[in-house]
């Protein structure tokens, strides 16, 4: 594995965290999730955080410029040998990425929309170690995962949030099947099965 670069694409809820949480774990790479990253930033109250939250909390995408920055220096210090959840999410991204290192696969988890807008009602993440889980019951907020965290939805979770994710990953994100594909490095996944099914076919397309 050490130098293939794993690409995963997936509509919001189709899964990709949990399976880049546990690939990267597998596989032994570090992991860029973007979103992760930008939230990170929010947190801080950094002026890259400022400046995506207003994109994010509507459900846009954060303008390329500032995805590329800072994706740009995370490569600098991961050359080769990584898996990244949640870039590239436009063609501009996908070119701009191409000219600074090849991806080897890239993995796109395939989710209908009435399951995903299913799954957002009911997804959590942890305040305290950030693990996203699937709830019950809006009464369930303890995480199962860390001793210390609470469960809660995130703001752009919200259904009309969720919309415009939605389209924007249709109208930006999907046409980078057809680019990937004519690189010849294109899977698709479905994702609509348990997230060990979806695992163990991911193991099958990177341990080829
Ligand atoms: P995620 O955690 O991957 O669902 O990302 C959460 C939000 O961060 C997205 O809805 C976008 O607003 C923003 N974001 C993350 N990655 C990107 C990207 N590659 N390009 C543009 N916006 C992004």
């Amino acid at each position: 594995m050490k130098d293939k670069n794993v690409i995963l694409l997936g509509p919001p809820a189709s899964g990709k965290g949990t399976q880049a949480r546990q690939l990267a774990e597998h596989l032994s790479v570090p992991c860029l999730g973007t979103g992760k990253l930008l939230r990170n930033e929010i947190e801080k109250g950094s002026a890259v955080g400022l400046e995506a939250k207003e994109y994010m909390d509507g459900g846009r995408y954060v303008p390329d410029e500032v995805i590329l920055k800072m994706v740009e220096s995370w490569l600098a210090e991961n050359p080769n040998g990584w898996l990244m959840d949640g870039f590239p999410r436009t063609l501009p991204q996908a070119e701009a990425l191409q000219k600074i290192v090849q991806p080897t696969y890239i993995i796109a988890l395939d989710v209908p929309r009435e399951e995903l807008e299913f799954r957002i009602t009911k997804r959590r993440e942890c305040t305290s170690c950030g693990i996203t889980v699937a709830v019950n019951s809006i009464d369930e907020n303890a995480c199962p995962e860390c001793e210390f965290g609470l469960l809660i939805s995130r703001a752009d979770d919200a259904l009309d949030s969720f919309k415009v994710r939605y389209e924007n990953y249709e109208e930006l994100t999907l046409p980078l099947f057809d680019y990937y594909a004519s690189l010849g490095t294109f899977n698709k996944v479905d994702g609509t099965q348990s997230p060990k099914e979806v695992f163990a076919e991911i193991l099958n397309i990177v341990e080829k």
